[in-house]
């Protein structure tokens, strides 16, 4: 098995649109010593027909797609009040599924596994199964089979439609997989804004705590952002027997480390695919920034970048699935994501090396911080003195001083 990350600068996200496209199955997802997914070629298998090159972003030295910035932008609510409180934001994405489910599509989203504890993509048919891909999962998922599938299904059966969920590593790789297979017409893509994935080390160590706390060794269900106290609070809910565990933004390493934006995957440190420029038929996000900070019940943003995208926005409200709220500019919406590059390469590729060596989580978290630069050493103390302080008094704080947070 060779890892065909040799052949170029940019680290191998995992989106497996080489491996759904590969005519002779030699290419498979497997985890680096991170954990995180990425394409190993079976040498003996491969007849050197390029696809995969030819699929993969990592080999273009431009992004190919609309620009969000030129794009319709639309702020809006499922008009269930249970959706939006199972979703992570305004429901948008549960909307979309039931909406193509009920034109005869399929839908392929992310769930979480309590067998295995990792998040795979699923291609679900009926409108039971859409609750499992409800809620952002902050984890790398597994699209190897489900993305392989869609595209022979499509590829065989000219009457099936796809609406596809994912990171925009994962949908720009697809929508390549698509064009190249002539069956692009057939998929809605639906991206994710991103922040990224972090190595699965980092989960399991939360998934210890869990654990510990809930005297369990497997959960019944695992939710990340379930919506306890507001749309903004990030937590963590996992539930076992007659116990629940909830944890917060505030307590958990998990979102500490997280939201430190330095063990994140290799791939997510510089990716490109998350900026303006998407081959996606829609982009969608939480409405984050001032215009629905005081909101508590989560309000969804979402780039229409094609007509097929506009189509679906347009016929969501129509139904009366979605309710239109007041969008702003899409500067302004932009302006409350985190759009930028990652600028602190040495302190992750020292706490990864670490990880990838087999060093405890917390050896390589502390060597990172070590090598932080002080201003943002004293912003972090900062930040864990103010959770000190009452819930709502920190959140009044927050608002005050800012424009939301920015994941
Ligand atoms: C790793 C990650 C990072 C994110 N970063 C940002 C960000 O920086 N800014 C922002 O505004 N929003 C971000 N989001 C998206 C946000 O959390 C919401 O998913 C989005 O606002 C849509 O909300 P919703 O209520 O419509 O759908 P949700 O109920 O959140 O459903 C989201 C859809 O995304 C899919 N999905 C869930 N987890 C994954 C996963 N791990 N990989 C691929 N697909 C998945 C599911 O299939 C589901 O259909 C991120 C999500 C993830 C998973």
């Amino acid at each position: 098995m060779e890892n065909i990350q040799r052949q170029t600068d940019f680290p191998c996200s995992g989106c497996a649109a080489c491996a759904a496209i590969c005519p002779r199955g030699a290419i498979r997802l497997e985890p680096d010593d991170s954990g995180l997914l990425t394409a190993r070629v079976n040498e003996t298998l491969c007849i050197d027909c390029g696809l995969c090159i030819n699929v993969c972003d990592r080999f273009s030295d431009e992004i190919r797609g609309r620009d969000l910035r030129e794009s319709p932008l639309y702020a809006v609510q499922s008009t269930d009040a249970v959706t939006i409180k199972n979703c992570s934001s305004g429901g948008l994405a549960h909307e979309l599924a039931v909406w193509t489910l009920r034109r005869g599509g399929k839908v392929v989203g992310a769930v979480y596994d309590t067998q295995t504890d990792r998040v795979r993509h699923e291609t679900v048919c009926s409108e039971a199964g859409i609750a499992a891909l409800d809620g952002s999962k902050y984890l790398q998922s597994d699209p190897q089979e489900a993305f392989g599938k869609a595209i022979a299904e499509a590829k065989r059966d000219p009457s099936v439609s796809f609406t596809v969920f994912g990171t925009p590593c994962q949908i720009a790789g697809l929508a390549k997989a698509c064009e190249i297979t002539k069956v692009r017409g057939r998929f809605i893509l639906v991206e994710i804004f991103c922040h990224g994935v972090p190595p699965y080390g980092i989960w399991e160590n939360q998934l210890e705590r869990m654990r510990k706390k809930l005297k369990a060794d497997r959960f019944d269900s695992v939710r990340f952002r379930y919506k306890k106290d507001d749309w903004h609070s990030y937590c963590i809910r996992a539930d076992a027997g007659n116990k629940t565990f909830y944890g917060s933004r505030e307590r958990e390493p998990f979102w500490h480390i997280y939201f430190e934006n330095v063990l994140l995957g290799d791939a997510c440190m510089t990716c490109r695919l998350r900026k303006e420029i998407s081959s996606a038929d829609l982009r969608i996000g939480d409405y984050w920034g001032r215009r629905y900070q005081n909101r508590s019940d989560g309000v969804s943003a979402a780039f229409a970048l094609t007509d097929t995208g506009r189509a679906a926005m347009e016929e969501l409200l129509r139904s009366g699935a979605v309710t239109a709220l007041d969008p702003s500019s899409p500067e302004e919406m932009l302006r409350a994501q985190n759009m930028a590059g990652y600028a602190n390469e040495a302190a992750h590729r020292r706490a990864m090396e670490l990880i990838k060596n087999g060093a405890p989580l917390k050896k390589a978290v502390r060597a990172y911080r070590r090598m932080e630069p002080a201003k943002r050493r004293l912003k972090r103390a900062m930040l864990r003195l103010s959770y000190l302080l009452p819930g709502g008094v920190r959140a009044r704080l927050k608002r005050a001083r800012s424009a939301g947070p920015r994941v």
